[in-house]
């Protein structure tokens, strides 16, 4: 079920965890292992799949991407 967690091509994905604003063409394992201590499998379990997010406009995926390198 991997191919949930990569985005289609020119598309964009959300990190389904709760608070997180991780956007990107893939959620990896050592995402969910690192930020939220769980492998994606629990992610998925917990919180579901990722949110495709291909509708947002490049605007909007910027702003979350940039709120996104601000907290670190
Ligand atoms: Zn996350």
């Amino acid at each position: 079920m991997s191919q949930f967690w990569s985005a289609k091509q020119g598309g964009y994905i959300k990190c389904p965890v709760e608070g997180c604003n991780h956007v990107g063409i893939v959620i990896t394992n050592a995402h969910c292992r690192l930020e939220h201590g769980m492998t994606r499998e629990e992610v998925s379990k917990k919180y579901g799949l990722p949110q495709n997010v291909s509708r947002l406009n490049k605007k909007q995926i910027k702003k979350i991407l940039a709120e996104k390198g601000k907290s670190k």
